[in-house]
């Protein structure tokens, strides 16, 4: 970790703490990414041991700024609130209070993990001054952020944008939610592997491999997952008109493979309106770091801050 030089109070500690690994920054009040760095999540240790390994790594990236930070944002998984980490399950959190995450005196905003995302591509990426559209990371799971109105919308109780478990096929397959025939069974990354695999006879097949297939099992596969996917998106079209729909995570590294048969199928099953424009994400694997650094810059009492910044996107591999 190197020690840029910055001055008091203009930058925050964001950090994105995913169920694997944690991804941490500090954010200047322009949008440089004066550091970041990557740490794993400790989760066979326990609900207190991930809320300690926070806790210790603000305090390593603010202990690289000169002076202390203005603020910090945090994008968590589960339910969530600005003040609190209501409920995640794989992290075994219930109620914890944003003050827990940190030691240091300084204002801390938490947010969901895909919404702060959302937040992020809505304020500085592929949804930049589009004040309604979808964002939909396609990777393990699916979830989406419904930006309405340029803000992620999180519903009456924080459940808003389970668009992953919105059945598609009546009768289908049993979910790891206990629902049937949910979404993300047919077409998220981890199910288009698992699928091919059980159908193949193989094992550990990934995505990737079974979206460039020419083989007739992973063709059908792939094929359901985009039918999967159009029926969605149909869905979300009609209720709610989005502007775009932005795709992201793993899956949306396919390309046109993937855009090219949604955006056929999407167009067929709209009979009176136009579908929305589909398009990729810009910020990748950055997506929920940046929107932490937003929340931290809100959090300090600067809500204005991010429209504007340059922000410079790395290639790092997403991870599916
Ligand atoms: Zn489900």
């Amino acid at each position: 970790m190197s020690s840029p030089s910055v001055s008091a109070n203009s930058f925050v500690v964001a950090l994105d703490v995913g169920g694997t690994s944690m991804k941490g920054g500090l954010v200047s009040d322009s949008g440089a990414v004066l550091l970041s760095e990557r740490r794993p999540t400790p989760r066979a240790d326990g609900p207190d041991a991930v809320v300690a390994a926070i806790s210790t790594f603000i305090s390593d990236l603010a202990g690289s700024g000169d002076g202390a930070p203005a603020g910090v944002g945090l994008a968590v998984p589960g339910l969530v609130s600005e003040h609190s980490a209501i409920y995640a399950t794989n992290l075994g959190w219930r109620d914890v209070p944003a003050t827990a995450f940190t030691t240091l005196d300084v204002p801390v905003m938490l947010g969901h993990d895909v919404r702060t995302g959302g937040l992020a591509e809505s304020t500085l990426g592929a949804g930049r001054g589009l004040s309604d559209f979808l964002f939909l990371p396609i990777g393990t799971g699916i979830a989406g952020a419904l930006i309405i109105r340029g803000e992620p919308y999180g519903g009456s109780s924080g459940w808003a944008g389970e668009i992953g478990h919105t059945p598609v096929f009546p009768d289908g397959e049993q979910c790891a939610c206990g629902q049937f025939g949910c979404l993300e069974t047919y077409a998220s990354a981890a199910s288009v592997g698992r699928r091919y695999s059980q159908r193949a006879g193989l094992e550990g097949v990934r995505a990737e491999q079974v979206v460039s297939s020419d083989d007739p099992i992973a063709i059908e596969v792939w094929d359901e997952a985009v039918e999967a996917l159009s029926l969605a998106l149909a869905t979300y079209t009609l209720l709610l008109d989005p502007s775009v729909i932005v795709l992201g995570g793993g899956l949306a590294e396919a390309g046109p493979a993937l855009f090219d048969p949604v955006r056929t199928r999407l167009v067929k099953r709209l009979a009176f309106r136009e579908a929305p424009p589909l398009i990729p994400a810009a910020l990748g694997v950055d997506a929920g770091m940046l929107g932490a650094a937003l929340l931290g810059w809100r959090a300090a009492g600067r809500p204005e801050l991010g429209p504007g910044w340059a922000v410079d996107v790395r290639s790092e591999p997403l991870v599916s």
